[in-house]
């Protein structure tokens, strides 16, 4: 396949986004083989939420934090809510706009339908959702501490023998902190 074919394909809205059966076929499938629901989301759904508690070893306040909306494959891009509300204004006279805002729609990555964000299944995966906005440096604050700390490490090496010195002392300081 050409270049200019593969970054078609991949730029091209993904199949369950127009087509319902597929979607329906994929977000049953998740059902069955992932626990994805609850099928309100709205209602308290015990059983639910403390089948979750029980997988993940936790309490059920703490499994309701891990939801579609926060998972890294719930895809809220704007070319992916684009595909979204283009999908479901061909299939009815409907606003799309305010179906995708009013469910938190996003599409799955893992396995491709449009899921709710405030549903989840057994596949979570922290660190979600994905948008267009540039990842935040908070989220990411130990990361860029640490690369801050490498830099400035860099710097002292280049400078004098005390400096060399320290700079071995904080290599290792910042060793410690990565193990
Ligand atoms: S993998 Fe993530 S986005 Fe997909 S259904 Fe599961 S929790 Fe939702």
């Amino acid at each position: 396949m050409s270049e200019k074919r593969m970054a078609g394909k991949a730029l091209a809205c993904p199949k369950a986004t127009k087509d319902v059966f597929e979607n329906t076929k994929n977000r049953d499938w998740t059902i069955k083989k992932f626990g994805y629901g609850p099928i309100n989301p709205d209602a308290p759904d015990e059983k639910f939420w403390g089948d979750k508690a029980k997988l993940w070893d936790t309490d059920m306040e703490t499994a309701k934090t891990a939801r579609c909306g926060n998972c890294a494959a719930f895809d809220q891009s704007g070319r992916i809510l684009l595909c979204i509300q283009n999908g479901i204004n061909a299939q009815g006279p409907t606003d799309p706009e305010r179906i995708t805002s009013a469910a938190n729609l996003g599409y799955c990555q893992l396995f491709h339908f449009k899921c709710a964000g405030a549903r989840t299944c057994d596949a979570w995966v922290h660190g979600g959702p994905i948008t267009d906005e540039p990842q935040s440096k908070e989220g990411n604050g130990e990361i860029s501490d640490q690369n801050e700390m490498s830099e400035i490490i860099g710097e002292l090496h280049k400078a004098s023998n005390m400096h060399k010195k320290q700079a071995g002392r904080l290599t290792s300081l910042l060793e410690g902190m990565r193990q």
